[in-house]
């Protein structure tokens, strides 16, 4: 099954993704983590997308599509993909369109989590993730067991993402409504899009997600 979790910055299109794998073995492909690899790890790619992370701009689609396409002929996505963080506009959906259609690949539902704004900027400035592993936490919302040690790897080294200020979320954010919103309507003119409640809690939204996978 191939799936896209559209939704805003702090939506929990990450929290889910990771959950989504662990049932199905279906692969998380995230634009975001894997720039931000490629920024840890300095590439030419990782150069051009700093500065235009840190300020919540978008990188160039070509960058993106690149990346994406690549990512789709790895043996690990055989048992199928959840897209978390692309497409983010009408380019980069129809560059997905053809490279889907030139693989024989169909998308079997794009999940729309809607989240308040004032709730996103809560998420997003609270959340953390285990540097270690990559598990994600928050402050508030999703704390480890152990003050201080990974649930699921036992490391005590954390960390937050250099965008993630309420500066950054509100850019983000705007950006968002102003250049990925318009996928709702894109894909919802074709019957693949389903809308959940992200506001629910993580496990009740994992149950919605569920719902769905039942149904496609
Ligand atoms: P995204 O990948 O959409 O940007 P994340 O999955 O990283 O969002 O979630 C953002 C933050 O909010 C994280 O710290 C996460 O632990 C927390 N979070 C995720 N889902 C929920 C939820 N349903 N309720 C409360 N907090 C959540
Ligand atoms: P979040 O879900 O919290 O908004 P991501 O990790 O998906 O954050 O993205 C972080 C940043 O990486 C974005 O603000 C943007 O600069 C860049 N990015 C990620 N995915 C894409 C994409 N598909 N197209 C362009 N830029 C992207
Ligand atoms: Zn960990």
């Amino acid at each position: 099954m191939n799936i896209i979790l559209l939704g805003p910055p702090g939506a929990g299109k990450g929290t889910q993704a990771k959950l989504i794998e662990e049932r199905h073995g279906m692969k998380q492909l995230s634009t975001g983590d894997m720039l931000r690899a490629a920024v840890a790890a300095g590439t030419e790619t990782g150069r051009r997308a700093k500065e235009i992370m840190d300020r919540g701009d978008l990188v160039p689609d070509d960058v993106v599509v690149g990346i994406i396409a690549d990512r789709l002929d790895a043996p690990d996505v055989k048992k199928g993909f959840i897209l978390d963080g692309f497409p983010r506009n009408t380019v980069q959906a129809g560059a997905l369109d053809t490279m889907l259609a030139g693989k024989g690949l169909k998308l079997n539902a794009v999940i729309e989590m809607k989240v308040d704004d004032e709730a996103l900027v809560e998420r997003i400035t609270g959340r953390y993730t285990c540097a270690k592993c990559g598990k994600g936490y928050h402050d508030r919302f999703e704390k480890p067991k152990v003050d201080g040690i990974c649930d699921a790897c036992g490391s005590t080294q954390f960390t937050r993402r250099a965008d993630d200020t309420e500066k950054t979320v509100r850019d983000r954010l705007a950006v968002y409504n102003k250049q990925t919103a318009p996928l709702v309507a894109y894909y919802g003119g074709r019957g693949t899009l389903v809308t959940i409640d992200g506001m629910a809690d993580i496990a009740d939204v994992t149950g919605q997600i569920e719902d769905v996978l039942k149904r496609v």
